[in-house]
């Protein structure tokens, strides 16, 4: 393990990454241009399960379910360290037509999933009776919660965060990494990790990047419903046709999301305002334009397939990247945080690495020389 190792991007992947390094006995700075926890990682919906899993590759499955198995006593481990809590609850979805019925049941035969078919009408009175599919095992998390908690943990287990540093340049020196430049200086390290999120391909500048983590983004509407309207409206998550409504514990629900290619474009739409409320109001009609309280936009690190990018970078042996988690990053967190720091350790991980690891042509397609170019 390199004793100093510096982080790029305080996300939920960063900040994941940097808790393990830690415990792993390195000594991590981890560095944000902004505040901790407050890009993607906050706009989020923290369904802590790919939406439909059986739509997946292996790929993305074999991670997504190596960091669920994690995912509750890991959570449970950085609240006791950070004294707050994180929502975590396994509020189940309830998926509704159309889906694919023999490929659920084949997929989630096959990973010891519970599912079942459900008469939706029993759950929400305004939908026609028809055969949902339920699936009682998956968790949520508050993720902006979880960001404070992930953030708290790390400083009681001694990272050092370093917020509004944002890093214009790494630095070369003798074919590897020494460091990076920032706008509140210099910070040199024995290994980088570049968690970046969606900004990780212009961090580094390799135009080939841009093609493995691009933007993508997402919005999202929150509603918070009066409290006479509150009593089992919505007992669990709910997914129909990409859109889910999440409800969590103190009548706040969220409804999302769109999928666009918008650049680094954050801002939000009056169409996406307006499909995102039709969905919601057909299934809870309460959810209406008087009880919307937030309409925000974040961008995630878009990768072709969802597959992340977990891995040393093919020619600076000593940069490392996490990031590309795409619609995923904060189900993935502990899990890829366990990969990264294995590939550093030199450990063979518990799933193997090789699909998130750089393509093999890589280097050949990489034009621009990364000392060269500064961030955007
Ligand atoms: C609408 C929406 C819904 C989603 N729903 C879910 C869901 O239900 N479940 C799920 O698992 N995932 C979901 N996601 C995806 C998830 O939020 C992301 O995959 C995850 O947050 C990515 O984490 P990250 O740490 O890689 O990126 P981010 O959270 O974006 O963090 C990257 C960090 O890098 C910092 N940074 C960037 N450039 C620099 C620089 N030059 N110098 C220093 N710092 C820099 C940024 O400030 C930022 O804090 C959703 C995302 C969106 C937008």
């Amino acid at each position: 393990m390199p004793p100093d190792i510096l982080i790029i991007g305080a996300g939920a992947v960063g900040l994941a990454s940097a808790l393990e390094l830690t415990q792993r006995g390195a000594r991590v700075t981890l560095l944000d241009r902004s505040l901790s926890g407050t890009e993607s990682t906050w706009a989020g919906g923290g369904i802590l399960s790919p939406l439909l899993p059986w739509n997946y590759s292996a790929a993305v499955n074999a991670l997504s379910e190596y960091s669920r198995q994690l995912f509750p006593d890991w959570c449970a481990r950085q609240e006791s360290l950070a004294g707050l809590e994180a929502e975590y609850q396994v509020s189940g979805m309830l998926v509704l037509p159309p889906f694919d019925e023999t490929d659920a049941f084949a997929w989630c035969g096959r990973h010891g999933w519970c599912c079942e078919l459900r008469d939706s009408a029993a759950w929400l009175p305004t939908i026609a009776a028809r055969k949902s599919l339920w699936l009682p095992d998956v968790a949520q998390a508050r993720n902006p919660r979880l960001a404070q908690v992930l953030r708290a943990a790390a400083l009681a287990v001694g990272v050092n965060i370093v917020e509004m540093a944002s890093v214009t340049r790494l630095m070369v020196a003798g074919g590897r990494i020494s460091g990076v430049q920032t706008t509140q200086g210099d910070f040199a390290a024995a290994a980088v990790v570049v968690a970046a999120g969606a900004w990780s391909g212009a961090l580094v500048g390799i135009d080939a990047l841009s093609e493995r983590v691009f933007p993508v983004r997402g919005q999202m509407l929150l509603f918070k419903l009066p409290p006479e309207s509150l009593a089992g409206s919505l007992p669990t998550i709910v997914l129909q046709n990409g859109h889910y409504l999440i409800p969590r514990r103190d009548g706040h629900v969220l409804a999302g999301s769109t999928l666009e290619a918008a650049g680094f474009d954050k801002s939000t739409t009056d169409a996406a305002r307006l499909e995102l409320l039709a969905f919601a109001g057909g299934i809870l009609p309460s959810l209406t334009e008087q009880c919307l309280q937030q309409h925000w936009s974040g961008l995630r690190p878009g990768s072709p397939d969802n597959i992340p990018l977990i891995s040393p970078h093919p020619d600076y042996t000593n940069l490392y990247f996490n990031s590309g988690h795409f619609r995923y990053g904060v189900t993935m967190a502990p899990g890829s945080a366990q990969v990264l720091a294995d590939l550093i350790e030199g450990k063979s991980p518990a799933i193997s690495a090789a699909p998130y690891a750089f393509p093999s042509n890589f280097a050949a397609i990489a034009e621009t020389d990364i000392q060269e170019v500064a961030a955007n």
